[in-house]
C-alpha cells in the first residue's frame, strides 16, 4: 500500500487512493476544498480547481517535484509522495485565484440566498476570497427558471460543478438535461425542466454546493440556522426513507438527506448512498409522517454548525426519549 505524506502528516492507503481521499483520511486542516467532486457520484471532479495541492515529491521511484499545482481530486497518490495544502502559501495563493475567478460573475446574494448558512462557496471565499472584487466588466446575469413545481434555478449563483448533472445521469432514471455551450456563455440546459418527471430529481438540490438549484417549497421560509435540523426516517418504497427535517416548533419546513462532513449524502447502507425520493423530500411535512430519532449532530463548521446547533462531540441528548427531543425542537 502507497504511503503518501500531507502536511507533514503520513498515511498508508489502498492503492488507487487519491491525493484528495488520502487527506479526507488524515481529516482537519489537511482536507483541500472541493466544490466538484462527490464521492457518491462517479467521474465527478475535475472541473472547478479548487482543490488544488501542491506535490513537492512526486514518489520514492521519482522524487522530481510536480511543476505545477495539480487537481487533488484527480490525482494518484504513488509511494513517497510528498503533499502540501495549507502550509504552501504560494498554493494558497492559487487557490485565493480560482476562488476569485469562481466569484467573477456570482451575485452578492447571501443575505437573500436561501443556501447561505450551509453554502461551500460562501466558507470558501470566507477562508480564501478577497474582501471586494477586483472585476470591472457586466457579471452574465440569467432569468431564474422554475424546474417544475419544486426546484428553483438560479443559473447566476451557478458555478458549474456538474453535480446535478451527473445527478440526473447515475441517481434518476433518464437524463434529460446538461451543460449548453462553453466558456462564459454554458449554462445548465433548461431542457432540466423534465427531469422533475424523476422521483430523485430533488437530490440535485442536495448535491448543488451552492444556491443555484433551490428548494421551492422551503424558499424564504426561514433562514437555515433558524430551524432546527432533526434526523428522522418512515417507511418508503422508493427510497431509503433516511433523512433531515428542518424543524420550526412542529412544523417541518424543509426535508433533505442526511449529509456527512463533507455535504455528501451519507451511506444507508454499506456502499449504498441514501439518496431520498422527492415524496419524502416534498409531500411528507407533517411531523405525523415521520418517526423522529434525534437532534441532528451537524458536523461542519460553517455557520449552520453555530450557536445552538449540536457540536457532534457534545451530543449528549438521550434519544430514546422522545418527548426530550420534541422539546428540544420547540426551543
Ligand atoms: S450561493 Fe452561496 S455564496 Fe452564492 S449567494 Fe448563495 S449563499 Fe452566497
Ligand atoms: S446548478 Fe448547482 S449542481 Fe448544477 S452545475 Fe450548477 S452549481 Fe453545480
Amino acid at each position: 500500500m502507497p504511503k503518501v505524506t500531507i502536511d507533514g502528516h503520513t498515511i498508508e492507503v489502498p492503492d488507487g487512493t487519491t491525493i484528495l481521499q488520502a487527506a479526507r483520511m488524515i481529516g482537519g486542516d489537511v482536507t483541500p476544498p472541493a466544490m466538484c467532486y462527490y464521492s457518491k457520484l462517479k467521474t465527478s471532479g475535475g472541473y472547478c480547481r479548487t482543490c488544488i495541492v501542491k506535490v513537492t515529491k512526486g514518489s520514492e521511484k521519482d522524487p522530481r517535484p510536480m511543476p505545477k499545482p495539480v487537481a487533488s481530486c484527480r490525482t494518484t497518490v504513488m509511494d513517497g509522495m510528498e503533499v502540501q495544502n495549507k502550509t504552501a502559501p504560494d498554493l494558497i495563493d492559487a487557490r485565493n485565484g480560482v476562488v476569485e475567478f469562481l466569484l467573477i460573475n456570482h451575485p452578492l446574494d447571501c443575505p437573500i440566498c436561501d443556501q447561505a448558512g450551509e453554502c461551500h462557496l460562501q466558507d470558501l471565499s470566507y477562508e480564501n476570497g478577497l474582501s471586494k472584487s477586483r472585476y470591472e466588466f457586466k457579471r452574465r446575469e440569467f432569468e431564474k427558471i422554475d424546474i417544475g413545481d419544486k426546484i428553483k434555478l438560479h443559473m447566476t449563483r451557478c458555478i458549474l460543478c456538474y453535480r446535478c448533472v451527473k445527478v440526473a445521469e447515475q441517481v434518476c432514471d433518464t437524463r434529460v438535461h446538461g451543460v449548453m455551450n462553453r466558456g462564459d456563455v454554458a449554462e445548465i440546459s433548461t431542457y432540466i425542466e423534465k427531469a422533475i418527471d424523476n422521483d430523485f430529481s430533488g437530490n440535485m438540490i442536495d448535491v448543488c454546493p451552492v444556491g443555484a438549484l433551490t428548494d421551492r417549497t422551503f424558499r424564504f421560509k426561514s433562514r437555515v440556522w433558524f430551524t432546527k435540523p432533526m434526523d428522522a426516517h418512515r417507511d418508503c418504497s422508493k427510497c431509503c426513507g433516511k433523512a433531515v427535517l428542518y424543524m420550526s416548533g412542529n412544523e417541518v419546513l424543509r426535508v433533505s438527506a442526511r449529509k456527512d462532513m463533507w455535504g455528501e449524502v451519507e451511506d444507508a447502507a454499506e456502499g449504498k448512498p441514501g439518496w431520498i425520493c422527492n415524496e419524502c423530500r416534498f409531500e411528507k411535512k407533517e411531523v405525523k409522517d415521520w418517526t423522529i430519532e434525534g437532534p441532528r449532530a451537524i458536523d461542519r463548521h460553517s455557520v449552520i454548525a453555530q450557536n445552538k446547533y449540536l457540536d457532534k462531540k457534545n451530543l449528549k441528548i438521550d434519544v430514546s426519549n422522545q418527548k426530550q427531543i420534541q422539546e428540544k425542537a420547540h426551543n
